[in-house]
């Protein structure tokens, strides 16, 4: 086929209750400073499931999904290095930072130094209009924008041990990050999804002394436990909120956890992981990434005679990645993040990706075109 008019397989989300599409386009070429990957694997998360309902506001649809990516570098348009000033070769096994656009310039980045609440902040797979490039990974091939960064997988990391973390890696490490968690603190998790599992395996490497993990269905509750939880309590099996905040409590002498991180969705995990939480603990919201409604909690027993610390934790941060990926490296043999990666499909069975994960049926799936 003659260059220029060369065709690459994708997939298009096009809004909420639409079938996805499968579409080929022309191949992307590398814009100045920029690349072009070979996708080898892209994740399914709940993003997707929440973006195919159209639970996240301001998604320029049509889309193709797949924010969390690994590739190889394919072509590049000008020289490609690493935050370190690494050459990144052609063929090298890569990961990227999904997001691009922060613009550096605003109120939020410079005064708020809030980088993940730049108004100008694009995702890659969630955020990046289908007519602006190929910005997600359920595609054969990823256009990496200029100024976009990529790490190169470390030696002994491939596709599955990064992407069996997925967007859960860099997202638990920020909420542990957040919560503060300290050597010989006990930590209670609300939720076994990836961020859960993830933020259960960060604590640990944080110096938690014991991790206990809240959550469904059982397979996911069975890898916290292969994953180093103490205990973990089936919401599904304890249906009554005060029985959950019993167990906590009967496991910390009565006092509760110093650190409960919500990893949940479920807006009524907050009132119910604040029963849980220590006087003077810190609580940190990560898992209401999309508007599930509100709840009611009593200011007084909750936060102000509890002394309690209530931290919100949006996105992550380069350095979120990075410093994540580095951990990964180290501890893979512990933690085995590959087996969390329950199923794979090929690009042609997008939709079943989708819909299996939104039974819960994996854990992690994969994409592979
Ligand atoms: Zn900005
Ligand atoms: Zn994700």
């Amino acid at each position: 086929m003659a260059q220029g008019s060369e065709t690459v397989r994708a997939v298009l989300m096009h809004g909420p209750g639409r079938p996805l599409e499968h579409v080929r386009i022309p191949a992307p070429r590398p814009r100045p400073g920029g690349a072009v990957l070979e996708t080898v694997a892209s994740e399914v998360c709940g993003t997707d499931v929440h973006l195919s309902h159209g639970r996240l506001s301001g998604v320029p649809y049509p889309i193709i999904p797949g924010h969390v990516n690994v590739g190889r570098v394919l072509e590049s348009n000008g020289p490609l290095s690493d935050i370190e000033g690494r050459a990144i070769p052609t063929g090298a096994l890569v990961t990227f930072y999904d997001v691009y656009g922060i613009c550096g310039a605003c109120w939020h980045c410079l005064v708020a130094r809030a980088a993940t609440r730049c108004p100008h902040r694009r995702v890659y797979g969630i955020t990046a209009p289908a007519s602006e490039g190929m910005l997600g990974g359920w595609a054969e091939r990823i256009e990496i924008l200029p100024g976009v960064k990529l790490l190169v997988l470390p030696e002994g990391i491939g596709a599955e041990n990064f992407l069996g973390g997925g967007c859960g890696l860099p997202t638990g490490f920020h909420a542990i990050e957040r919560g503060g968690v300290a050597m010989g603190d006990t930590v209670v998790v609300q939720g076994s999804g990836p961020v859960g599992l993830n933020a259960a395996i960060f604590a640990q490497l944080s110096g938690a002394l014991r991790v206990f993990v809240i959550g469904a269905p059982r397979a996911r509750l069975e890898a916290a436990l292969r994953l180093g939880a103490e205990d973990v309590l089936d919401v599904t099996a304890v249906t009554r909120p005060q029985d959950r905040a019993a167990w906590v409590l009967e496991r910390t002498s009565g006092r509760g956890a110093d650190v409960v991180i919500e990893a949940s969705g479920n807006p009524a995990a907050v009132p119910e992981g604040l029963e849980m939480l220590r006087d003077a603990g810190r609580y940190v919201v990560v898992g209401q990434y999309t508007d599930g409604g509100d709840v009611a909690l009593n200011p007084h027993r909750h936060v102000n005679r509890k002394h309690a610390t209530i931290l919100g934790c949006w996105g992550y941060e380069f350095s979120h990645l990075h410093r994540a990926l580095r951990m990964m490296s180290k501890h893979r043999e512990r933690f085995g993040w590959r087996e969390l990666v329950t199923r794979e499909y090929p690009l042609a069975r997008a939709q079943e990706a989708l819909e299996d994960m939104e039974r819960l049926s994996v854990v992690k799936a994969l994409i592979r075109p």
